[in-house]
């Protein structure tokens, strides 16, 4: 058995933040990935991250205001304060830590325009911001003495009178099993974009936290908020980076057509995605698409500014395209990108369940809402992360551990030894495909009731799937073939709580857009959908009022 005060699952940006705040309060920290460190999907974030800095005459309000219009009304403005409101002291923080971040003529720190934003308040390294930033902070914490768990998998957590103080871990390498006993754990495992098929998400993201939560009874909250980026290659659905929008490229339809004069005159392509995305929706089904797309054009930009700017993306337009975008328009259509629900936490990362903290992707913090803007998620990692996990070492500076050991092991161990022992022709890469596809037909844009029934029952059937899925390799030494259908049993979980979640939102708003509900209707839906597990598979649905401060709801346009 292993032990610390504060146990990070995860090795992202947000739980590796979290890990340094919390030994630089001085407690002892553990940080468990199941990838090496800077393999998790922070690693692949491009077009950077957002900071008002005041003395640059743009006071944090207007940030903030930018983002609860952009979340459709559902953020809660408390939250989006703080985020904030220490925005920059967390962007100019890694700069210090080491991040070399892009600058402008005047040697200042550069910033490039992003979606649904008035200011131009994006700092950036080229088209791989996250990538610069993870590596900053795994250096960070290594230096700082943590001991962090490389390719270590988490299976479960241990909750003992009501507190969640450890989990249950397979070392990858070996297959054995540990128990780690935590004082407090922050989860930090990251989206579930591989609920859907394509996605622009890693492989690895497959909404593992979020289920780990939703099996011990801490709510999800926001669920049915999924977002589809406007820009994705149809080939992989890989992303072209919001960056080429916002150096100045074009949207273009079959006739040639910039179509986003038609939806968001004022802010044209950098209007917020949902809306974006709606619109490409709108040209590719009423027919001024080519093979289901419609166009990138960043031509006008000039070889010079795209190879200084976007080299990466215009090789992922020449590898999975054959289009190089200095040459041509790439095609490109809405493709699922980030989810904006999450386990329901606080500005300090508390869950519902003490001893549970959650930070980034895989929390709901609520400064999201119904839709992300464009490099809010950085600083959402950067911000909550750190804030979760110094209140985590707080927490447990004065407490006793619970008294748990290897015995409370014992249910995974047997679960994994029934998964091995079963015989039978079910194999989990079919269910996760056609679970992938199910979610994308009918939870995309945009949505209906028969559509997401469809896809509640689908679901249902593929659960039913999963409780005979064979493990072909039965070997203990780097069973991926184990880790995938375990994975697998998480996205299961994720794919109930989206879909119940957005039957039960009767309107439209932010990302969750009905065909049969068009409207949104902010007297009967201004409110928070929570999804819990109670019992065996049962669910229990809750509505939260959404926390307005000074901002009222107004008709949304670009
Ligand atoms: C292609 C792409 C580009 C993006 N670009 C931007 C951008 O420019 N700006 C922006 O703001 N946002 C961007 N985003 C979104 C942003 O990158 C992510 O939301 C953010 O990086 C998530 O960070 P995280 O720390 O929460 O999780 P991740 O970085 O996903 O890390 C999750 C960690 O959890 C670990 N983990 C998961 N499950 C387990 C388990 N069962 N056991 C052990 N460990 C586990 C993983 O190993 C990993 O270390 C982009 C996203 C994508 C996919």
């Amino acid at each position: 058995m292993f032990e610390h005060d504060v146990l990070v699952i995860g090795a992202g940006l947000a739980g590796m933040r979290s890990g340094l705040a919390a030994v630089n309060r001085g407690v002892n920290v553990g940080v468990i990935s199941k990838v090496h460190p800077v393999r998790s999907h922070s690693n692949a974030a491009q077009g950077g991250i957002n900071a008002a800095l005041t003395d640059r005459g743009d006071p944090w309000q207007d940030h903030a205001y930018d983002t609860i219009k952009g979340s459709d009304y559902l953020a809660d403005q408390d939250a989006v304060a703080v985020m904030c409101q220490e925005a920059g002291q967390e962007v100019i923080g890694m700069e210090n830590m080491g991040t070399i971040f892009n600058r402008d003529d005047s040697g200042r720190l550069g910033t490039r325009k992003f979606g649904g934003q008035r200011e131009a308040r994006t700092f950036f390294v080229a088209d791989f911001t996250g990538q610069a930033l993870l590596h900053v902070l795994y250096e960070q914490v290594l230096k700082a003495g943590v001991r962090v768990y490389e390719e270590w998998f988490v299976l479960s957590l241990i909750v003992r009178d009501g507190q969640c103080c450890g989990a249950v871990v397979m070392e990858i390498r070996t297959g054995d099993i540990h128990v780690i006993r935590a004082k407090s754990v922050v989860m930090a495992t990251g989206g579930l974009g591989r609920v859907f098929e394509p996605s622009t998400n890693a492989l690895i993201c497959t909404g593992d936290g979020m289920a780990l939560a939703y099996q011990v009874g801490a709510p999800l909250m926001d669920m049915e908020m999924v977002q589809y980026h406007p820009t994705t290659l149809k080939s992989n659905g890989a992303l072209m980076s919001e960056a080429a929008r916002g150096e100045g490229g074009f949207l273009i339809n079959s006739t040639g057509e910039r179509f986003m004069e038609r939806y968001a005159p004022n802010m044209m392509e950098l209007a917020s995605r949902d809306v974006v995305s709606r619109a490409e929706q709108t040209e590719i089904n009423e027919g001024r698409d080519v093979n289901g797309c419609v166009f990138l054009d960043c031509r006008h930009l000039g070889p010079k500014r795209i190879e200084d700017r976007l080299s990466q993306i215009r090789q992922l337009g020449i590898d999975f395209a054959n289009v190089d975008m200095v040459e041509a328009p790439v095609p490109i259509r809405p493709g699922m990108h980030y989810q904006m629900g999450g386990i329901k936490a606080d500005v300090d990362g508390l869950t519902s369940l003490p001893g549970l903290y959650a930070a980034g992707e895989v929390a709901c913090v609520s400064v999201h809402g119904g839709n992300r803007l464009g490099a809010n998620s950085l600083l959402d990692t950067l911000v909550f992360g750190r804030r979760s996990g110094e209140h985590a070492a707080e927490r447990s500076r004065d407490m006793v551990h619970q008294s748990i050991d290897d015995n409370d092991s014992e249910t995974d161990r047997k679960s994994i030894q029934g998964m091995l022992d079963r015989e039978g022709r079910e194999l989990f890469g079919k269910i996760r495909f056609e679970l992938g596809q199910t979610m994308n037909t009918n939870l995309a844009v945009f949505r209906n009731h028969s559509g997401m029934e469809k896809a509640s029952s689908e679901v249902d059937r593929l659960r039913d799937r999963f409780s005979k899925v064979v493990v072909a390799d039965k070997g203990k030494t780097f069973n991926t073939n184990l880790l995938f259908t375990l994975e697998l049993g998480f996205m299961l979980d994720c794919a109930e709580a989206i879909i119940s979640s957005a039957l039960e939102r009767k309107e439209s708003r932010g990302a969750h857009t009905r065909t049969d509900m068009p409207e949104r209707d902010d007297k009967n839906w201004l409110k928070h959908i929570l999804v819990n597990r109670i019992g065996d598979g049962d669910r229990e649905i809750q509505h939260l009022p959404v926390v307005i401060t000074e901002w009222a709801p107004q008709v949304r346009s670009y």
